[in-house]
């Protein structure tokens, strides 16, 4: 199993696909450069020996015309010849008069035999016809033997000149030629590998070490301080900062996670310690009035809302977190949904008198899930009275066009300082820690409401100015977006 993968890894690596782009190109040209120069060699060698043919068997025509060869073919000085021709060529000459007899054959096999093939009837015609059959590896040539009649200008064809010649020494000569190229090819695809080997290695090598890094960086060795950097290669800089910026993030999300689990712990614990603080002074009285019980007993009961509501805000915040949750999405009359979160609300803006208006443009329906757009907005306005003045308002405004729908909420209070506008969706962020807890805040709302419109691909904007109000501003797409 452990060897199969580590066969198929090999085959997968960039180096064994460079070492074969490597080798097939090289073998792919030589195979094209022998198929090239065999194919030009043998041509150029059959056209050759083609024209060297064809000259000497047309000197040979033309004696033969004149001799009156065709007719009487006794002449010994041109079967001579004749002969010769064949010996030299490895071939066979054949002389074919008029009725198609074959008068000569220097093989003494056909002669008196009639001979009628296409090349022959078409120099009779007078033309000139040379074939090469490369399969059986002849030439065949049919020459015409052509005699002028000065007086009546006239040109007739008295027999044809049928010269076939073996090519066999060409063959052989290319068969030699394509031995030694294999073997020649052999070399260079053997020099190819090593080649091959040797450039894959240089040229992966920057990948391996940037493996061995990460592998250092992983295992928390090394002197690069967690940074990834292989020059090398364009690629390799872009992988490394890409690496680096992943790597960066991953470091900061470890260090969020650390800081929130403190303060989580750190949040948790104080209602308990105050709890514990309560519960002790009691206990190390003795005689305590039942006045001071109650008392004791209504702060600890507080404490345990407190830690309670911190709790409930922890899970909202659970739920809201973007890979974690799945929204439960529904078609749902907005409008409504806001007239019901200030009804819920007014009796806490009435006890501190705090004008509570909502302003509807048009009616709104839209595709949402309403628990936690419900737990959104209700944070915000809850903020809107909780860091409220005296006699203060809050202006709750509906709105949409044909994409998105608009929730503003406007408030009179006491603002937010410019430097902690970046920060008040942090979670457990608060600008003034005591006033907010003193008020019930937990530092979780605006981090719950911010994940929740970012749930539904929506946006959220502050707009504050200290001493004078703040305005949040909410845009939700009214069909979701998955
Ligand atoms: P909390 O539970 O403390 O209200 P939030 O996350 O809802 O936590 O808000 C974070 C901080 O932002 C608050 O502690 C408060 O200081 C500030 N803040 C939020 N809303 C308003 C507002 N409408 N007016 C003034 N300050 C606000």
């Amino acid at each position: 199993m452990k060897k199969n993968k580590k066969i198929r890894d090999f085959f997968k690596s960039l180096k064994f696909r460079l070492v074969f782009l490597c080798m097939m190109v090289g073998i792919v040209s030589t195979v094209i450069i022998r198929i090239g120069i065999m194919s030009a060699y043998e041509s150029r060698a059959v056209s050759n020996r083609s024209i060297d043919i064809l000259s000497q068997a047309k000197i040979l025509a033309n004696q033969m015309v004149d001799t009156g060869y065709v007719d009487d073919t006794s002449s010994e000085t041109i079967t001579a010849q004749l002969e010769q021709l064949s010996q030299i060529y490895d071939g066979r000459v054949m002389i074919i008069d008029s009725s198609f007899h074959i008068v000569k054959d220097t093989y003494d096999l056909d002669t008196g035999k009639t001979i009628i093939s296409e090349e022959v009837v078409k120099s009779f015609q007078g033309r000139e016809i040379s074939n090469y059959d490369s399969q059986s590896r002849y030439i065949e040539m049919t020459i015409p033997l052509v005699r002028n009649d000065p007086e009546k200008e006239l040109q007739e064809t008295i027999g044809v000149m049928l010269v076939s010649v073996s090519t066999d020494s060409i063959a052989s000569t290319l068969s030699y030629m394509q031995n030694r190229a294999l073997i020649l090819g052999l070399i260079i695809a053997i020099l190819l590998f090593a080649f091959g080997f040797l450039i894959a290695g240089r040229i992966t090598r920057p990948f391996r070490e940037m493996a061995s890094s990460i592998q250092e960086i992983q295992t928390g060795y090394g002197d690069n301080d967690g940074e990834l950097n292989i020059d090398k290669y364009t690629e390799t800089v872009q992988i490394c900062e890409k690496f680096n910026k992943l790597y960066s993030r991953m470091k900061m999300l470890d260090d969020s996670r650390q800081e929130f689990v403190s303060n989580v712990s750190h949040e948790l614990k104080t209602p308990l310690t105050s709890m514990k603080v309560l519960a002790d002074s009691l206990n190390g009285q003795e005689d305590v009035p039942v006045e001071l019980y109650r008392e004791f007993m209504q702060d600890i009961g507080n404490e345990i809302e407190r830690e309670n509501k911190i709790i409930n805000d922890l899970l909202s915040l659970v739920k809201m977190d973007k890979s974690a949750s799945d929204l439960n999405i529904a078609s749902v009359n907005i409008n409504e949904m806001i007239e019901q979160i200030l009804k819920r609300l007014r009796p806490i803006a009435e006890k501190q008198q705090i004008e509570l208006v909502l302003e509807s443009f048009r009616p709104v329906t839209a595709e949402i899930d309403e628990v936690k757009l419900t737990l959104a907005i209700t944070n915000l306005i809850e903020n809107g009275i909780k860091y409220n003045k005296e006699n203060g308002w809050v202006h709750v405004s509906l709105n949409a066009d044909h994409q998105y729908f608009y929730v503003k909420v406007e408030d009179s209070g006491i603002g937010i300082p410019e430097e902690s506008l970046e920060h008040i969706y942090e979670r457990f962020y608060r600008v003034d820690k005591s006033h907010s807890r003193e008020i019930g805040g937990t530092g979780l709302g605006l981090a719950i409401t911010r994940n929740a419109v970012l749930m539904h691909r929506g946006a959220i904007k502050v707009f504050s100015t200290e001493g004078e109000g703040t305005m949040f501003t909410v845009r939700i797409p009214l069909n979701y977006i998955a």
